[in-house]
């Protein structure tokens, strides 16, 4: 097997990436601009062949006038409502009307211009932020002539449902401040300008042209639908595209043309908070974990094998995605050129986190997608000395499959991909995610397991199977 860098030096590239300096490698900050020189820098001085990949990030600015009131209760955006990032851009004035999901409205003709208001049910088990139904939910209020919807989400249950996790993240941040601490570790993840393009939820497949908000728990409880309030829902946004850049280290196969192995990993993370009392130049998102930690596998997997003197059965192909956390847009332009990839590509293994959690225990998903991939990262992790699980808290890991990271772009190009993670953990998505919780040993570890993988899948002769479309369901969805 080919030779790992140190665990110290895997620790470094964490540490490196997770700096102030790096500006929590958004697009948004530069930080990513500058994460992405880092990386690519490393790729060189490996000798790797490096490609850029530009792409572009849709995103819309929400402008000063957005606004819900609800009888004479105005509500402000990002302390206790939220556009959705999909939402229209219009106004919305009539009476609040519970929605078809409440029953109470039997007949849809009472929705006519009227605002929807529909609870989302907390349910069990994680990842309820990929909802894929509230989008579809919002344009079937539209076409039965609703002039807005309000989704209210259970702001305690941060697995309540859709884009709920902003309403409670910020729920949870007015708490935090409320106990003196100035912006809340977890505070609202965006700057609250800022609204669209934020999430790996499914879009709507048509457009939505009624505005549609979240409206978190406690301030939804403030009023009665049974009464029908009149409300004012306002979303007003303008586009405001980023750019972003792939970065792309390739090193050939012994034999040209043969389909190459895909290691990927996102770079990006969430950059700064808004400016505040303590953090004035806004607080970091130093994204160790999520997915600095992905990055640092890479690297190490990359250095082991370009330093190994066997030359290689297949390409490998080492994509460091960014616009990952908008919205999985560094893989989705990855996957759209995959037809023009010489040879094509054989499978891949995404990396999403890698340093937290128990140090024996990894996550692995995809198997219901691409069985045979997943049983050589199964093997390999397990060599490694992990117990790997598919399930996870009686979450079958494979329903976050769907949307939760890069894999997802590359399975739907038609390319067998498994993720790899140590899963979620209470600080991902805060400032809370530093250096100092990340296990070296662990990162090291799915680097060894990893590096197994891929080892096995360059001297893998035939192609694996066609990833299958298969459909894993979350906790309590029909
Ligand atoms: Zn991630």
């Amino acid at each position: 097997m080919p030779v790992l860098p140190s665990r110290a030096e895997m620790l470094d590239d964490v540490y490196a990436l997770a700096s102030p300096s790096m500006k929590g490698r958004a697009e948004e900050t530069g930080g990513a601009a500058i994460a992405a020189e880092f990386i690519e820098r490393r790729f060189r001085s490996l000798g790797l062949t490096v490609e850029r990949q530009p792409f572009e990030i849709p995103r819309r600015r929400l402008l000063a006038d957005t606004r819900l009131e609800i009888g004479s209760d105005p509500l402000l955006p990002g302390a206790n409502f939220a556009p959705l990032t999909w939402s229209g851009s219009a106004l919305a004035a009539g009476p609040l009307v519970p929605g078809l999901a409440s029953r109470i409205c039997g007949d849809s003709k009472g929705l006519l211009g009227a605002i929807a208001v529909e609870r989302v049910p907390a349910a069990p088990g994680m990842f309820r932020t990929l909802d894929p139904t509230l989008a579809e939910r919002a344009l079937a209020y539209q076409d039965l002539g609703a002039a807005g919807v309000l989704f209210v989400a259970d702001s305690h249950d941060p697995s309540a449902g859709g884009e709920a996790a902003w309403a409670s993240r910020l729920d949870e941040r007015t708490e935090a401040r409320l106990k003196g601490e100035p912006d809340g570790v977890r505070g609202w993840q965006r700057d609250r300008a800022a609204v669209g393009a934020q999430s790996k939820a499914p879009r709507p497949s048509r457009p939505l042209r009624i505005p549609a908000a979240l409206v978190s728990y406690d301030a939804g409880r403030r009023f009665d639908e049974s009464a029908r309030p009149a409300a004012r829902l306002r979303v007003a946004v303008e586009d405001e595209p980023l750019a972003g850049t792939n970065v792309i280290g390739m090193l050939p196969g012994a034999f040209p043309g043969k389909a190459a192995v895909i290691l990927c990993a996102h770079y990006d993370s969430h950059g700064l908070q808004p400016p505040s009392p303590g953090y004035p130049a806004g607080r970091l998102y130093p994204g160790a974990c999520d997915n600095a930690s992905g990055i640092a596998v890479l690297l190490a997997v990359a250095d082991a094998l370009a330093h190994d003197p066997r030359p290689l059965l297949r390409p490998v192909i080492f994509a460091a995605f960014g616009g990952e956390e908008l919205g999985l847009h560094g893989s989705r332009a990855f996957a759209a050129a995959i037809p023009g990839l010489r040879g094509g590509a054989l499978c891949a293994f995404n990396v999403d986190m890698a340093a937290r959690h128990e140090e024996d225990q990894i996550s692995l998903a995809g198997s219901a997608f691409a069985s045979d991939v997943a049983a050589i990262a199964r093997g390999s992790l397990e060599a490694a000395g992990f117990k790997v699980s598919t399930v996870k808290g009686g979450f079958n890991l494979d329903a976050a499959f769907r949307h939760g990271s890069d894999h997802w772009p590359l399975h739907q190009a038609g390319v067998p991909s498994v993720l790899v993670t140590c899963s979620r953990f209470p600080e991902c998505d805060t400032p809370a995610d530093t250096p100092d919780l990340c296990s070296p040993a662990k990162i090291h570890r799915v680097a060894q397991g990893v590096l197994a993988a891929v080892w096995a899948a360059t001297r893998r002769q035939e192609p694996f199977a066609q990833p299958v479309d298969a459909v894993v369901k979350y906790p309590g969805e029909k």
